[in-house]
């Protein structure tokens, strides 16, 4: 099978380039809104644009694949129109009719609609994520650079976060009557937290996984070898210990752990602990801004603030909160993998049955000596965005699983104790010859028969197959 051709869009280089752009679209916001008293209002719109934008290109770039996809895709579609669609235009239709309210009335239908179209605008988020994923998992080079989609989709969502945070928090905005509010030991953490996160995901965005070196001398051969390695036969070459054949990168993966559609690569032995880091660090930082951003939002709602403000602060903050929740949930899975050293892969297809060739191995090292093997050697520096675990990914120490070993004794303990039987029984049925003819209307050669059958059955049952 024709080999993938070597991906160049994950160099070190480019992906400085992009984090650059990143940067000065971010830097270029905050100058941006801190000359428009509006800025809010504005900012938002042009983020969810970039949202719906991904979601649109991804969807138009997917109908090819439509038919194969459907299911999931029309799901997410549905979910994105009706979810989504629904609660923003009941709100449509309430603000147009505030105006020949009452005061107290106008008040509780505005926070009403408020409500109605913020949820609205998460709805559309999730079934944007749905969608942009979903396509995210196609082969990166099919997808071609419509395959940047989800991690556009991403970045414009932490871009925005951050960007409102900063204004609010940091830079002080200019539309809002509410003063600052965050000590500054907390500003600090703040500051500490968001460099470690964000240096950890340039990290394991510049880090590529790492493949094996193909074994041409080793080639065609599809029989175990050594250290259970096993052959690839899309890559025409040995797979290492862990190591894993990826069809969205059309190559084999080093201890693969997944393919991660938003950042467009796999994380496997050389990116593993940088994005451990950065999930466990996206996590803090976000239940960090879902609680002091709350806390200002609420102070902001007693202050002077017009319809479009509290919307886009409401929006922005359950945005953080559904996005913390999700990287809390899925950064303390990835640690307890790490605790229990696995790989995702290994954990979700730990109860499939082997092939016969392959041995039930176990990776467990016990609690730190697992942490080590995905974290690096020095506790102090687990979660710093350096320092990776040594090894060169392709053995790691192992032991073949005890109840395995067990399992294979006892089941050819009982083949043997089985064929032992037959032989036995066999040997009494010969040694009865009458006995078969009894029923049989046969010669006396019928005996010579069944002494015929049974030393055949003998010379069987030692030769087990
Ligand atoms: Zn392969
Ligand atoms: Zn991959």
């Amino acid at each position: 099978m024709e080999k993938a051709p070597e991906s160049k869009e994950g160099s070190p280089a480019r992906v400085a380039v992009l984090l650059l752009l990143f940067w000065a679209i971010s830097a270029g916001l905050i100058c941006w809104c801190r000359w428009r008293p509006d800025w809010g209002l504005w900012a938002f719109a042009l983020y969810f644009s970039s949202v719906i934008l991904c979601v649109l290109l991804s969807f138009v770039a997917a109908v090819p694949t439509i038919p194969r996809s459907r299911k999931p895709f029309m799901q997410a579609l549905w979910y994105t129109v009706l979810v989504g669609m629904l609660p923003a235009l009941v709100a449509f239709l309430l603000l147009r009719r505030l105006e020949e309210m009452d005061e107290d009335v106008m008040d509780f239908f505005e926070n009403v609609a408020l409500c109605l179209t913020a949820i609205s605008l998460l709805a559309l988020w999730i079934g944007g994520t749905d969608v942009v994923g979903i396509w995210g998992l196609q082969p990166l080079a099919t997808a071609g650079i419509m395959s940047w989609a989800p991690v556009v989709y991403l970045q414009s969502t932490i871009l925005w976060i951050v960007v409102v945070y900063n204004l609010t928090h940091f830079i002080g905005s200019v539309d809002l009557s509410v003063e600052m509010d965050l000590p500054f030991p907390l500003q600090v953490t703040y500051l500490v937290l968001v460099t470690l996160w964000f240096s950890s995901f340039l990290r394991v965005l510049c880090t590529r996984p790492g493949k094996p070196k193909d074994f041409e001398s080793e080639m065609l051969s599809p029989k175990p070898r050594p250290n259970n390695q096993v052959f690839c036969v899309f890559c025409q070459s040995q797979k290492p210990q862990r190591c894993r054949h990826c069809t969205k990168c059309g190559a084999c993966v080093l201890r693969m752990d997944h393919h991660c559609p938003w950042l467009r690569q796999c994380i496997g032995f050389g990116n593993y602990k940088y994005f451990v880091a950065f999930i466990t660090y996206s996590a803090v930082a976000l239940l960090f801004k879902a609680v002091t951003l709350m806390l200002f939002t609420v102070r902001a709602f007693h202050g002077e603030i017009t319809f479009w403000t509290k919307l886009w602060l409401v929006s922005t903050e359950a945005l953080v909160i559904a996005l913390a929740g999700t990287m809390t949930a899925f950064a303390a899975f990835h640690l307890y993998l790490c605790a229990i050293g696995m790989t995702t892969i290994e954990f979700l297809t730990r109860n499939e049955k082997k092939e016969k060739y392959e041995k039930k191995v176990s990776f467990d090292q016990g609690l730190c000596g697992n942490l080590q093997a995905a974290l690096g050697s020095i506790p102090l520096f687990w979660l710093f965005p350096a320092c990776p675990p040594s090894g060169d990914g392709r053995t790691f120490p192992h032991k073949v699983l005890p109840h395995d070993v067990d399992k294979r004794t006892k089941e050819s303990q009982r083949a043997l104790a089985i064929s032992e039987e037959t032989a036995l029984k066999e040997k009494e049925a010969s040694n009865r010859p009458t006995q078969p003819c009894l029923e049989s209307t046969a010669e006396p050669t019928c005996l010579e028969h069944q002494q015929d059958g049974c030393v055949a059955a003998e010379k069987e049952g030692e030769d087990p197959v």
